[in-house]
C-alpha cells in the first residue's frame, strides 16, 4: 500500500505516518526528515536545501522529486510506504503520479489531517526539537506557504477520489485510530 499523510506544519504528519507504517509493516518516508538528515550529514543535497528549510520556504520541486524517486527505487520500498511531507505542491503531485505510472503503482489513500492554526502554532512552538524552522517567525512563513502552495494539493487528490479528511485534534492515539478507520480495507 502507498499512503500519503498530508497536512499543515504541526498537524502531526510525521508521528502518525510512522505509527501507520509500523502497523502495516511498511516503511515510513518523510521528505523533511531526509532533508534534515542530509543537512546534519553535510552532504551535497544538505547544502542545497539548508537555506530553504531554515527560512521556512519550500525546497525546489525538482530537488524533492529527484530525491523521492531515488529513495523509492530502494528495495525496502517495493511493498509500499507511508509518505509524509510530500507532495507539497501540485507540481510535485503531478510529477509523483508520472513517477508511479512508470512503476505501475498507484496511491491507495490520501489522508488529510486538519487542526486550527492556533493549535498548530502551539504544537510547533512547544515541540522543542530545536529545529531551525520552529521559531515564531518561521512558523508563520511555513503556514503561509502551506496555504498558498500546499493546500491546493488537496483538490488534486479530491478529484482523483482517494481523499480522506481526518480530524487532527485530540490525543495522538485518538488521531491514529481515526486514520486507521479511514484507510481502505486490505
Ligand atoms: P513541517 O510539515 O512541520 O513543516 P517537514 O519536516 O515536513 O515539517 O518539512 C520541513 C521543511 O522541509 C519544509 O518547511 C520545507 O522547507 C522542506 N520540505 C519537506 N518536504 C518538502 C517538499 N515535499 N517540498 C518542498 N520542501 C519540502
Amino acid at each position: 500500500m502507498r499512503i500519503i499523510i498530508f497536512g499543515p506544519p504541526g498537524a502531526g504528519k510525521g508521528t502518525q505516518a510512522k505509527m501507520v507504517a509500523d502497523h502495516l509493516g511498511i516503511v515510513h518516508l518523510s521528505t523533511g526528515k531526509l532533508f534534515r538528515e542530509a543537512i546534519n550529514a553535510g552532504t551535497e543535497l544538505g547544502n542545497i536545501v539548508k537555506s530553504f528549510i531554515d527560512e521556512g520556504h519550500l525546497v525546489p520541486d525538482q530537488t524533492v522529486v529527484d530525491m523521492v524517486e531515488q529513495t523509492i527505487a530502494g528495495d525496502e520500498y517495493k511493498d509500499g510506504y507511508v509518505i509524509d511531507g510530500f507532495p507539497r505542491t501540485v507540481e510535485q503531485a503531478v510529477a509523483f503520479d508520472h513517477l508511479l505510472e512508470r512503476r505501475n503503482e498507484v496511491v491507495d489513500a490520501f489522508i488529510s489531517l486538519h487542526a486550527p492554526d492556533e493549535e498548530l502554532i502551539q504544537r510547533l512552538l512547544s515541540r522543542g526539537e530545536g529545529r531551525s524552522d520552529d521559531t515564531e517567525e518561521k512558523i508563520k512563513t511555513r503556514l503561509d506557504v502551506y496555504k498558498e502552495e500546499t493546500a491546493p494539493v488537496m483538490e488534486y487528490y479530491q478529484q482523483a477520489g482517494m481523499f480522506r479528511s481526518v480530524d487532527g485534534t485530540g490525543s495522538i492515539e485518538e488521531i491514529y485510530q481515526r486514520i486507521l478507520s479511514a484507510l481502505p480495507k486490505r
